[in-house]
């Protein structure tokens, strides 16, 4: 198989607001991973999260002037065009119709989001399509629930280069470099409690929240 075949990523997310535990995460899969290109991609209304209080278009916006120009990350709108429910399987199955049957395509998720794979829609046929890299995250060093343990099987490498010799059906855990206990959750907390949220996300992204006025009346949704 052709190994200029294109490294392709992904990481979804609700990016409520993005802070800067997705962009070093992302900047370090990418390298650790040798994507040519990461995408990452907002979820409209998630599957298995209540509403977002920023709607859509403005976390796409906020994502935007959190990547700014950085190397290899695309902000991708493709679920906010999609009418209905966003599913990653969706998306993995559009993104492997564009880079074609060749390319190694990841999807990037954390560890947090790992232990609820098995909910997820069609959860087994994501293999299918891409691979898995799941990124350790400070404060979820959970054991795995017996179904994520059968779902998973044997796709465990250890490896970048060996989930690269084929374009999907391995599972990789990711140690990143830099990892950060960082949370939207904690940053909305601390907008709404009008505490400092500097250095954890980027001041373009902090400067945009304060002008609009977003996440000042946090309310706990209890997740
Ligand atoms: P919330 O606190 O609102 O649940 P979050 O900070 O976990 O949000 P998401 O938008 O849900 O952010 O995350 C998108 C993806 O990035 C998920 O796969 C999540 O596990 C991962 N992620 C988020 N923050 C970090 C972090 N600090 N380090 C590594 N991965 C992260």
């Amino acid at each position: 198989m052709s190994s200029n075949a294109p490294r392709i990523g992904m990481l979804g997310g609700t990016f409520d607001p993005i802070h800067h535990g997705h962009l070093r995460s992302a900047v370090e899969a990418r390298e650790t991973l040798g994507l040519d290109r990461l995408h990452m991609i907002p979820a409209p209304k998630p599957p298995l999260r209540g509403e977002p209080q920023v709607s859509a278009e403005q976390r796409l916006a906020l994502l935007k002037l959190g990547i700014a120009d950085t190397p290899g990350l695309h902000a991708d709108d493709r679920e906010l065009r999609r009418a209905g429910p966003s599913y990653s399987i969706d998306t993995l199955i559009e993104l492997r119709e564009e880079y074609g049957q060749q390319a190694r395509l990841v999807m990037i998720i954390g560890f947090d989001a790992f232990l609820r794979l098995p909910q997820w829609h069609r959860a087994q046929e994501l293999f299918a399509h891409a691979h898995l890299a799941v990124m350790a995250r400070p404060g979820y060093a959970t054991p795995w629930p017996d179904e994520l343990t059968e779902l998973v099987g044997a796709r465990e490498v250890e490896q970048a280069d060996s989930l690269m010799h084929r374009p999907s059906g391995g599972v990789m855990m990711l140690t990143l470099p830099s990892q950060m206990a960082i949370s939207a959750t904690y940053i909305r907390q601390r907008l709404g409690e009008g505490k400092s949220t500097r250095y954890l996300l980027p001041k373009a992204v902090e400067e945009a929240i304060r002008a609009e006025g977003f996440y000042r009346h946090f309310a706990s949704r209890g997740e």
